[in-house]
């Protein structure tokens, strides 16, 4: 097809054009390319659980156990006790009546969406959110309206002028925002949903395990699980594994179960990976200290970072530092890397023009050391 090509050409034109680099290994938050070393910043483990003895373990003990794929879906013969117990512990965990494991974040959300909503709904979700929400809402056919980055005036206009207009109306956010690494302001999501008889969804992909006292994300940090009708997740960031979820009530879990075809028409995720989940819960109880180190390095580098005069955003173990136009951070990544740090540059359709960034993702084994070898780098 002609397109292909003229597709792909554009895309070298504009500096965009994706491969895929062969990584040997990834270890103790380094990671090895072409025999060469490099701190790996790009990486979701953010509490280093991917590689913890305990869950290499379970999984190990689990494909003894089990077969190797369950070979069908949940709903003919997949679904083994062990999903059960999964999902027991993460409606405890989000403090929420029912689980229901997903096989991927992105089939999570394009799932309950599609499902939740259709042509007579309304949708508003915030600018920045994941491309799985938006396809999700894409899915449903609902009319969806796209509010600025956390901004409850803008939402408030949205839903005061357009939500009478349909039948159910759905709220979205990302609770850690991936790309600003940032809070939503959930309280004030709770008041505005309230208020204009809405269901609030949110995305913890980047917020559990890592913040509320519990460990469990920014919903138990805010003390708002009774408030927030569906909350969704992932296995495969801070908590090392694979796989999604989500915590909301019995009645709505019944209701995936019947109609969200993502869900239904794929085969159950592998026991190990299952079981390697269960203990991943564990840990972040049993192990509080990944996470409070994991915070605390991240403070430090984002005021180093600031303190040589850097652009830096967001409140989390997510430090992106906005560069500008697309050359100029291509360059910086290149630069970084020549110097042993793997630091992705986040560029459009990932993030608006003009906003380009180096995003640091921070791990557990990530220490000081680590952190000002890179400020050191970047200073010059
Ligand atoms: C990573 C991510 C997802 C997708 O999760 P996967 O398990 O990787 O498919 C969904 N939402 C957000 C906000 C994410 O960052």
């Amino acid at each position: 097809m002609e397109k292909i090509e003229r597709l792909l050409e554009e895309q070298i034109k504009l500096a965009r054009y994706r491969t895929l680099i062969p990584i040997q290994n990834q270890r103790n938050g380094f990671l090895y390319i072409d025999n060469k070393k490099y701190v790996d910043f790009s990486s979701n483990d953010y509490l280093g659980l991917s590689q913890h003895p305990a869950i290499k373990k379970a999984a190990i003990t689990a494909i003894k156990k089990f077969k190797n794929s369950t070979c069908s879906s949940r709903l003919l013969s997949g679904n083994l006790k062990l999903f059960c117990a999964l999902e027991e512990k993460i409606a405890n965990f989000k403090k929420k009546e029912a689980g229901l494991v997903f096989n991927s974040g992105y089939q999570a959300n394009v799932g309950i969406i599609s499902s939740l909503c259709s042509r007579d709904d309304v949708i508003f979700s915030d600018k920045l959110n994941h491309a799985s929400i938006i396809d999700g809402i894409i899915l449903s056919g609902a009319k969806f309206f796209r509010f600025r980055h956390n901004d409850l005036t803008h939402l408030e206009d949205l839903l005061k002028k357009e939500r009478h207009k349909f039948k159910n109306s759905l709220i979205i956010v990302e609770t850690i925002f991936s790309m600003d690494g940032d809070k939503a302001p959930l309280k004030q999501l709770v008041r505005l949903k309230e208020k204009y008889n809405s269901i609030l969804m949110v995305d913890e992909a980047h917020a559990t395990g890592i913040f509320g006292k519990n460990g469990t994300g920014v919903v138990e940090e805010e003390d708002l699980s009774s408030k927030i009708e569906i909350i969704m997740g992932t296995f495969s960031k801070a908590l090392g594994c694979f796989g999604a979820y989500v915590a909301c009530s019995k009645k709505i879990r019944e209701y995936f179960i019947n109609f969200c075809r993502s869900f239904i028409y794929s085969t159950a995720l592998p026991p190990a990976i299952i079981n390697s989940c269960l203990v991943s819960i564990e840990l972040i109880k049993k192990e509080p200290h990944r996470r409070k180190i994991l915070l605390e390095n991240a403070f430090y580098l984002r005021k180093k970072l600031k303190d040589i005069g850097f652009n830096v955003i967001g409140c989390s173990q997510i430090v992106p530092v906005i560069v500008g136009e697309e050359k100029e951070t291509i360059n910086l990544s290149i630069k970084l890397k020549e110097k042993g740090f793997w630091v992705p540059a986040i560029r459009p359709p990932t993030v608006l023009k003009g906003s380009c960034r180096l995003r640091f993702s921070l791990n557990y084994y990530h220490k000081k050391d680590i952190l000002d070898k890179l400020v050191d780098a970047l200073a010059h």
